[in-house]
């Protein structure tokens, strides 16, 4: 028999990247969507997925929607990626992002409990719980200190996991995500909107490309090496948080340079920064230390900034 696995937030990029790996895998594949009929089954068609995994239609925010998505699913892994997942977004609709991260995280918890306590779940946390780390890395004991609606949410959900672990011993587990990008990665995030700004004034020129702070410092990686990384923490012997990431930060300066450089153009004279795009709030130095998941998962990140805008930029992995 084929071990089943339940994607809640399918049709995003690490749900339609998490599905290709297990069904490489072996893997039977459910996965969800708020809406099935009207979702965006791009990321999917483009890994050629569409007719090879099980959709149902699934609203994390209602708990009868949930218990009966895990009830005709009958998973053994469960990996709930369903998020509003823009930082940028959450200070223009804090409610939604809020109540749809901590409701629906709690939704699946209780789910499990009550109905499925032998499933194994990952929670997908974020980098940006942390907050400012400083020149400091943070680690799995550095304190959270969240500074977006979005972060709030994610560290509430955090919380949520351990307690559920602890209070009723389920297999729940949080990865503290930091960013990673792929072909498949929405046009509204940054890093998207960067290569495909490159890529239009490379082709034919035109209006700059106007972005917000460009010195903030991110850890970038490779998204289906994070993938890989949620299947890992789900086969561990015990259930615990970690943190994945390259564990190299830099600056959106340098990677808005290297975008451009990959057209053969100076950025300089093609982006404006725009403080009418400055958040209300932002983290400047974002770093990690993924030491935990090399040294228990034996996970590391195969792919550093420049390598991951290039990859982006060419429109292909390297190396196919
Ligand atoms: P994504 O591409 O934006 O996909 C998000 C998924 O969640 C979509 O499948 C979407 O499905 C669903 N969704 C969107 N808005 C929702 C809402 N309000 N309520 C419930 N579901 C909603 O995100 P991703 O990059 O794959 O990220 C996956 C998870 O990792 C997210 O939880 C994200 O916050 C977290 N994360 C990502 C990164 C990163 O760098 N990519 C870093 C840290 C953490 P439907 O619209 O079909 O329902």
């Amino acid at each position: 028999m084929a071990p089943t696995a339940l994607i809640c937030g399918i049709t995003g990029q690490d749900g339609a990247l998490l599905a290709a790996h297990l069904l490489d895998k072996g893997y039977a594949v459910t996965g969800t969507s708020r809406d099935p009929a009207r979702a965006d089954l791009s990321r999917l068609a483009a890994l050629g997925l569409e007719s090879r995994v099980r959709l149902l239609a699934m609203d994390p925010e209602d708990a009868a929607s949930v218990r009966a998505t895990l009830g005709a699913a009958q998973p053994e892994e469960i990996y709930h990626l369903a998020a509003q997942s823009s930082v940028g977004r959450s200070f223009e609709q804090p409610a939604s992002t809020v109540s749809g991260i901590v409701l629906g995280t709690l939704n699946v918890l209780e789910a499990l409990r009550t109905d499925l306590p032998a499933a194994r779940l990952f929670v997908a946390g974020s980098g940006e719980c942390f907050g400012e780390t400083g020149g400091e890395p943070a680690s799995e004991s550095t304190p959270l200190n969240p500074t977006s609606p979005y972060a709030v949410a994610k560290t509430a959900a955090y919380w949520l996991v351990r307690n559920y672990r602890e209070t009723y011993g389920l297999f729940a587990a949080t990865g503290l995500l930091f960013n990673h990008e792929s072909l498949l990665r929405p046009t509204q995030f940054v890093t998207q909107k960067i290569i495909q700004g490159a890529r239009r004034i490379g082709a034919e020129g035109g209006e700059p490309l106007r972005l917000g702070r460009l010195d903030i410092w991110r850890d970038w990686g490779w998204a289906p090496d994070y993938v890989d990384a949620m299947w890992r923490m789900l086969q561990q012997p015990a259930a615990g948080d970690f943190i994945i990431a390259s564990g190299h930060s830099h600056s959106l300066r340098d990677f808005v340079a290297e975008a451009f450089a990959c057209v053969g153009l100076d950025w300089q004279s093609h982006v404006v920064e725009s403080a009418e795009l400055y958040r209300p709030s932002d983290i400047i130095r974002s770093y990690a230390n993924p030491e935990k998941a090399r040294r228990e998962l034996g996970w590391s990140a195969s792919h550093g900034m420049r390598e991951v805008v290039r990859m982006m930029s060419a429109g292909r992995p390297s190396g196919q």
